[in-house]
């Protein structure tokens, strides 16, 4: 079971994956993640990355459709993923169709988290004590809001045209929210 989590930054859709990825037994694919383990292991990749996550920029299309080729055509994820992070923008949408399409794989759902404007920020904030990630300072926080809403809002058109889209009021406790998104794959 293919399944896409779509959402602002800061709107849970980690959280949720982890429990959908344990419920149906297949893996979590968060692109932030992998690409958090390049920086990590220092790749020239990892280090290119850095430099746009750390300002909140995205990282280019080229690179984040090769990384999810890799992902879709790999053993472990045969059976499906829970999808976090990927698409970004219209273009990583319409190259994750086609190559869909190339694989044979039916994407089941795009679950589409949302919350208002100032949860998000209060989540970031609040994540960014805890977390420490590098791009959840007050400054980058606006910065890939504003990215999320010219280049990865309009995904959710792109979905929603398609019929593909369940749109998931992310406000509540985990488990609520949970079940919500368990409603919307029945
Ligand atoms: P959040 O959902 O909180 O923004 P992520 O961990 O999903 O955090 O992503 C962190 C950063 O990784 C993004 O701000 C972006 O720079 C980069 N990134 C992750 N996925 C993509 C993608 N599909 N396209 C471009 N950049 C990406």
């Amino acid at each position: 079971m293919h399944i896409i989590l779509f959402g602002p930054p800061g709107v849970g859709k980690g959280t949720q994956a982890k429990i959908l990825s344990e419920r149906f037994h297949i893996p979590h694919i968060s692109t932030g993640d992998m690409l958090r383990e390049e920086i990590r292991l220092e790749t020239d990749l990892g280090k290119k990355a850095k430099v746009l996550m750390d300002a909140g920029n995205l990282v280019p299309d080229d690179i984040m459709i090769g990384m999810i080729r890799g992902v879709l055509t790999s053993q472990r994820c045969v059976n499906g993923i829970i999808l976090d992070g990927f698409p970004r923008t219209v273009e990583q949408a319409t190259a994750l169709e086609g190559m869909m399409k190339e694989l044979h794989i039916t994407v089941k759902r795009v679950l589409s988290l949302e919350v208002t404007e100032e949860h998000i920020m209060e989540r970031l904030l609040k994540r960014s004590e805890t977390e420490h990630r590098a791009d959840d300072t007050a400054e980058t926080i606006l910065k890939r809001i504003a990215i999320y809403k010219k280049s990865t809002a309009p995904v959710k058109d792109y979905f929603i045209s398609r019929g593909m889209l369940s749109a998931i009021n992310g406000e509540g406790p985990v488990a609520e929210v949970s079940q919500r998104m368990l409603d919307a794959l029945q």
